[in-house]
């Protein structure tokens, strides 16, 4: 079997040296066929003996030690003679072609001679090929290159390359963790923002039957708002404590280059921005903003439904009927949309009235909101307060808590209009972290999944850095 094995390689490789194929362009003759077979196999540090074909058409390729410091003790570095015993093992490799192949390593097992060290024995290793692994160092970057980015989720990769899920995660996460370590690129914007990890876990009470949330686990994503940084950590609750521990754990020097913070209105980032970066301005999320008068809208829609009709919203009500063209902005109705929707609630009464004047509520904060940056200091003032004249004209308590709120936060709310700085990006890194969830079927290791996330959402980054050092010059 051997021998055909071995006329057929010398048969491919004579004739490629007839036709001129895959000749190199400085030819080293060598007559050996095996030594062709070693270079088609490619793996450093073991030269092919023979190939055979199995019952099922597998090759099975038997490979010797070529390495001279293969026989050189890991305890003391001094080569051995003496030979104990002679081994093989089957490390997996990379596929070469459609036909499977299987490795045989036949390699040595050497007494260490050496008086001063205390190992007995060794069996050589290499570098493509360590003690104790049962995979070739390609056939890993394979397969962790291969879950970072070419497969949709660690099992996909896995049974592609024909290792179980711990191998092909375990490869994954030598792959990414060098790159995810990395020192911190200098971000002037930092965005923080709060991602719930699944769902929610309600039980029920033995005793009083009242439902109760058990678990309700959030993280905290840090993003670089304004630049192309990415996901700059993923942080494990959404506590005051635990994002300012994690501010607080940067280097200074990557401190004080942050500048601005866009936050939602959450009271515990606040905190700990102020904690952590005492310098930062504080910018609060336009998109959040804008929400919270939606919100105050639908507030006193459902409110006034209530008081007027003593039942929620039908789809006779005019308010109802209305509820989600009250939500789009002014300039995208036009005119004779907007003319029947202030007819229709008009005409409805009491609850119409609130209705619209809520309306007005939220389109004076949307105007307010939608100052470029730049604009002129007693143009910000005028609009915040018609804002605010608009919310003390109404009774609606709603309203006010609203303007309540736009005092409270307003050093950050005019940093938002001066600026333009948003946290979109974390919104958008949200909609990816979902996809990888969901990809994912679901993660169990809060840890897999904060990795295999930030992974994803520092793509650009890396993207953007291997273009940047290609075109440097030299
Ligand atoms: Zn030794």
């Amino acid at each position: 079997m051997t021998s055909v094995i071995m006329a057929v390689v010398y048969a491919v490789v004579s004739r490629s040296e007839v036709t001129g194929l895959s000749q190199p362009t400085q030819c080293q003759h060598v007559h050996d066929p095996a030594e062709h077979a070693s270079r088609l196999l490619g793996l450093e540090g073991v030269a092919v003996q023979r190939v055979e074909l199995d019952a099922f058409g597998g090759r099975v390729v038997h490979v010797v030690t070529e390495d001279e410091t293969a026989a050189a003790c890991p305890s003391c570095g001094v080569f051995s003679t003496s030979v104990k015993e002679r081994v093989r093992t089957r490390p997996r490799d990379v596929p070469h072609g459609r036909v499977p192949l299987r490795l045989v390593w036949h390699k040595t097992r050497w007494r260490c001679r050496e008086p001063l060290c205390d190992r007995v024995t060794f069996t050589e290793s290499l570098p493509q090929v360590p003690a104790r692994t049962r995979l070739t160092m390609r056939l890993r970057q394979l397969v962790g290159a291969g879950v970072a980015d070419g497969f949709s989720c660690v099992l996909a990769a896995a049974r592609a390359h024909g290792v179980s899920w711990p191998v092909a995660h375990a490869a994954f996460v030598e792959h990414v963790t060098p790159l995810l370590e990395q020192e911190l690129p200098a971000v002037a914007v930092l965005g923080i923002d709060e991602t719930r990890r699944g769902k929610p876990v309600w039980a029920q009470d033995p005793v009083t039957g009242r439902w109760k949330v058990l678990h309700d686990r959030w993280h905290t994503a840090v993003v670089d708002a304004a630049g192309t940084a990415g996901l700059l950590a993923h942080i494990d609750g959404r506590t005051a404590s635990s994002v300012a521990g994690w501010l607080a754990g940067q280097p200074d020097a990557w401190r004080t280059q942050v500048t601005h913070v866009a936050i939602d209105l959450s009271a515990s980032y606040a905190k700990a921005v102020r904690d952590a970066l005492p310098d930062a301005v504080l910018v609060a999320d336009k998109f959040h903003l804008v929400a919270l008068g939606n919100q105050m809208l639908t507030e006193v829609r459902q409110h006034a439904t209530r008081q007027a009709r003593g039942r929620r919203g039908r789809k006779k009500d005019p308010e109802w009927a209305a509820r989600r063209r009250l939500l789009l902005g002014h300039e995208r109705l036009t005119h004779d949309a907007f003319a029947r929707l202030w007819n229709a609630l008009v005409d409805a009464g009491e609850p119409g009235a609130e209705v619209l004047h809520a309306y007005a509520v939220k389109e004076r904060l949307r105007s307010l909101l939608a100052l470029a940056p730049g604009a002129d200091r007693e143009l910000i003032s005028h609009r915040l307060y018609r804002f605010y004249a608009q919310a003390a004209a109404s009774d609606l308590p709603e309203a006010h808590r609203l303007a309540q709120t736009i005092e409270t936060w307003w050093p950050a709310v005019l940093a938002a209009i001066t600026t333009g700085y948003t946290n979109a990006r974390s919104e958008g890194y949200n909609r990816l972290a979902k996809h990888v969830g969901r990809d994912a079927f679901g993660f169990r290791n809060p840890v897999n999944q904060r990795r295999r996330i930030r992974w994803a959402c520092t793509r650009q980054h890396r993207r953007a850095s291997a273009t940047t050092h290609h075109t440097l010059p030299g």
